[in-house]
């Protein structure tokens, strides 16, 4: 996908006086890339990864606000291309299938969030948003893993893993909730673990991670989600589950139940219908989408042998609960998306 990783530095828009340098080319990094660069400011992405892969297959909800902003930026024609609209978000009962209510994106609705409801890949919307970070000229370096920051020093800097250092006026943390930065902000940080090697190369001007006040990282071990793509000629082809694709292309359905829920959604122009499902750990193969949906629906339990069958791609997280930051800002650092304000558990 990103194949020329490494892009020059162009020069529209004009630059004005500051650098900024965001450690994290996801959603949020290349979001921010954007806004600094419209405003005139020199900017920097500096992602670990040599690809963003990891997250491609994912199904992506494109919540009001966020279009109202793409929209601002001139994208929403390549962004009509990308996704599709859903009319109704259908709710079903997780342990029987019972239809329980819709929720449809009236027109007063969506006058009031100022933006539509939009269903995409993460794919594609991270493509959107990089192909307009680089033609806003925002350098962006791949392979680029950030291991330690001066944020309080009169010139603010970045160490990364290769020994280089980066300078630069303004710090924002893009790198996500296990990401570094969130451990520079001293307040409800979370203590260090394996960043030894960080202290040693933090500034004088650092505050050690020991003395932040650290807050509890409340780990919500039970609790898993599995992610995955199954392609959709599978169940248009399955007279039990065609209803999730032909009733109202592009509907939305929620399964809700105790201590467990799914969401599933067609993206328009993907070929692959997206699954979601959030339930407890309850055994050794935690790993194992369909003993988690144990006791579910039969539509459920079908779509989860259907994935398993197809070799659809599924991918599995703990839903880790962080402890809330009471600042996002600490000297010339700041927070900013999952590093600042984790996904909370529920699906909708
Ligand atoms: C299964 C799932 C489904 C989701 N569905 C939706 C949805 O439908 N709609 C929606 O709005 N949101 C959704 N989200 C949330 C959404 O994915 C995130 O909010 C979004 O990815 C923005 O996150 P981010 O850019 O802040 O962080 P992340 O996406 O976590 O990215 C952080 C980036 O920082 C990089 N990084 C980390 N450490 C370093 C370092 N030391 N140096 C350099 N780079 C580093 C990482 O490699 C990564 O690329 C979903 C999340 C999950 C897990």
């Amino acid at each position: 996908m990103a194949s020329n990783l490494t892009t020059p530095e162009e020069t529209t828009p004009p630059t004005i006086g500051l650098h900024g340098i965001i450690i994290g080319g996801s959603i949020s990094g290349l979001s921010a890339a954007i806004a600094l660069r419209r405003a005139g400011h020199r900017v920097t992405v500096l992602e670990k990864d040599s690809t963003i892969t990891e997250k491609l297959s994912r199904g992506f909800r494109i919540a009001p606000n966020l279009h109202k902003i793409l929209c601002e930026w001139g994208l929403e024609a390549e962004l009509k291309e990308i996704s599709s609209k859903p009319k109704t978000m259908n709710m079903l009962s997780y342990n029987n299938g019972t239809y329980l209510g819709s929720l449809t994106w009236d027109k007063e609705v969506l006058k009031e969030t100022g933006g539509e409801f939009r269903l995409t890949t993460y794919s594609a919307l991270w493509s959107l948003l990089y192909r307009e970070t680089i033609s806003q000229g925002v350098c962006v370096r791949f392979g680029t893993k950030i291991v330690s920051l001066k944020t309080r020093s009169i010139s603010p800097s970045v160490s990364l893993e290769s020994g280089e250092t980066v300078y630069a006026d303004l710090l924002i943390g893009a790198d996500g909730v296990n990401g570094l930065t969130r451990k520079y902000i001293s307040a409800s940080a979370v203590p260090p673990d394996d960043h030894a090697h960080n202290d040693k190369s933090c500034g004088k001007d650092q505050p050690a991670y020991g003395e932040a006040k650290h807050g509890a990282r409340i780990e919500s071990a039970k609790f898993k989600m599995f992610s995955a793509s199954i392609p959709k000629k599978s169940i248009i082809n399955d007279p039990q589950l065609a209803y999730l694709i032909n009733r109202r292309e592009n509907d939305m359905f929620v399964w809700i139940g105790h201590e467990h829920s799914a969401i599933g959604f067609p993206s328009g122009n993907s070929s692959d219908f997206f699954l979601s499902v959030y339930g407890l750990e309850s055994g050794v193969q935690a790993r194992d989408l369909q003993h988690v949906l144990y006791g579910a629906e039969s539509s459920l339990l079908k779509l989860s042998r259907i994935a398993s069958e197809t070799f659809s791609s599924l991918t599995y997280a703990p839903l880790i609960h962080e402890s809330v930051l009471e600042t996002w800002v600490d000297g010339s650092l700041v927070v900013i998306g999952e590093a600042a304000h984790p996904l909370p558990m529920a699906p909708f």
